[in-house]
């Protein structure tokens, strides 16, 4: 752990494994932190915040460009670690990294781009002006599928907003963040800025997060329910909130769209992480007329694709986090087979050879899928594609739209009013038309309804780390 400019064992001394989800092997062990080392970290950012709240943002722009040097620079060595210890392939983790440091220069620019107003105000002698403060002791709960970007997207902005943060990262993906801690370290911020707590049981350190009231603002990517609970805890002490939590992305093919080229972008971006990513999208509703075409491209795809450790060559599968997440994604499938969907390709844990030792499943086509089918509402998680034909777009808005979730959407079509009708009802957050990646540092990340509070990235992003103040002069 990293706590004051200390690395620390915490105060138990206890350590938890790390293991690789490919093979099953343990690959390092990390301490085992608790509430007193959460309260230790939250004490020494709140130490730190005086002194770097009133840094100009000249120089907390500096800290984090030099991250960013230093990040670019060992790039290759935090991407082996991540192919190691979350599973994915090293060109995915590669690119993860790249991102993951895009938001800290991102910010290292934005620091410099707080801006205040002045306001008319309604008496002669009176002046009116605003400005934007840092919030203060940042709390930032990160998960394991995006290991470092998850940690940059929330720390680059807090720094350069003048915050000071205290980070708990996933339980499956703490060696990602003690690297990116290592980076912050040699970048020389001053000590309490960033603080690092390691944990096998993420409760006490939530529970210390939300009620100690030196924390004022949470920052948390992971599942809709635990965001449930530290918003609904948060709102006790009235504290900040940014939740980035589940998804279930419709993936829209109409029949004016070129089926191939859609079924080309659906199965690139459907089994990037393995299908483990809140923007993945997780039900595939495809005009009539295109079903057969689309299904045979994409099934085609698939049938080329490589499962295996993220390390070997030409892999494009890599495992699921745990067996808990295999056992899901085996329920969801085998709950559509028997209510009347076929498996076209996949659909049955990959066990063959080494397979066996981690924790795989096939990449999955699922024909004629239903409403009543579990995959039909619940976020998957997993590399399973269900495909549900539609015949008109008031019906299909209709489906999209039918879920709690609203984060990414994707809609393929050649007709430019269509696209913007879509663009404009879909009620998601990012929405890519004839596009599979629409995200980077400098647009705005989140959710609608229940897939969260807040927008990450972009000019948007700093802002969820500022108060807004206004002073009224008489002169
Ligand atoms: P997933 O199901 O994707 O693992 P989680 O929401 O359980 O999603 O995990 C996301 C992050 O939230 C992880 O860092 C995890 O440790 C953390 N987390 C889970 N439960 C709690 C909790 N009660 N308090 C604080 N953090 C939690």
């Amino acid at each position: 752990m990293y706590i004051d400019g200390q690395w620390t064992q915490g105060e138990s001394g206890a350590t938890f494994a790390v293991t690789n989800p490919a093979t099953g092997e343990v690959i390092d062990r990390v301490p085992d932190g608790g509430a007193a080392d959460a309260a230790a970290a939250i004490a020494a950012a709140e130490a730190a915040f005086a002194d770097w709240s009133r840094t100009t943002a000249y120089q907390r722009s500096a800290y984090l460009y030099r991250a960013w040097q230093i990040m670019t620079e060992r790039a290759e060595d935090l991407a082996r670690t991540m192919s190691t210890e979350q599973g994915k392939p090293l060109k995915a983790a590669r690119n993860e990294v790249k991102y993951g440091a895009d938001f800290l220069l991102w910010y290292a620019e934005e620091a410099k781009r707080v801006y205040g107003e002045t306001i008319p105000a309604p008496r002669g002698d009176q002046r009116f002006i605003v400005l934007k403060q840092a919030v203060g002791v940042v709390a930032a709960v990160t998960p394991w599928n995006y290991p470092i970007s998850m940690i940059t997207r929330k720390v680059g902005p807090a720094l350069a907003a003048g915050c000071t943060v205290v980070l708990k990262p996933a339980e499956a993906t703490p060696l990602c963040a003690v690297e990116m801690f290592k980076v912050f370290h040699d970048a020389g911020l001053p000590k309490g800025v960033v603080n690092l707590v390691t944990a096998s049981d993420p409760k006490p350190i939530g529970e210390e997060f939300v009620s100690n009231p030196l924390v004022r603002k949470i920052t948390f990517t992971g599942s809709t329910p635990v965001g449930k609970m530290l918003a609904s805890r948060a709102a006790a002490q009235m504290k900040r909130v940014s939740l980035e939590l589940g998804g279930h992305a419709p993936f829209i093919v109409f029949d004016d769209a070129d089926a191939e080229h859609a079924a080309k972008g659906a199965s690139l971006v459907k089994f990037l992480n393995t299908g483990q990513a809140c923007i993945s999208p997780n039900r595939f509703f495809v005009h009539r007329s295109k079903v057969d075409q689309f299904q045979d491209v994409f099934a085609t795809r698939v049938a080329r694709m490589k499962a295996g450790s993220g390390l070997e060559d030409g892999v494009q599968i890599g495992p699921l986090v745990n067996e808990a997440a295999v056992a899901k994604v085996e329920d969801q499938v085998n709950d559509a087979v028997a209510k009347g969907a076929t498996a076209v390709t996949g659909g049955r844990r990959l066990t063959e050879g080494a397979l066996a030792k981690g924790h795989f499943f096939a990449p999955t086509l699922l024909a004629g899928v239903t409403p009543e089918m579990k995959i039909y509402r619940e976020e998957t998680f997993g590399p399973v594609a269900p495909v549900i034909p539609f015949d008109d777009e008031a019906e299909v808005m209709a489906m999209a739209n039918d879920t709690t979730y609203g984060l990414a959407a994707y809609v393929y079509t050649r007709d430019i009013g269509r696209a913007w009708r879509a663009m404009e009802a879909l009620r998601f957050g990012i929405v890519g038309i004839n596009d599979i990646n629409p995200t980077a540092a400098a647009a705005p990340f989140g959710g609608m309804k229940e897939s969260g509070l807040g927008r990450e990235g972009g000019h948007e992003g700093i802002d969820e780390y500022l108060e807004t103040k206004l002073a009224g002069f008489s002169v």
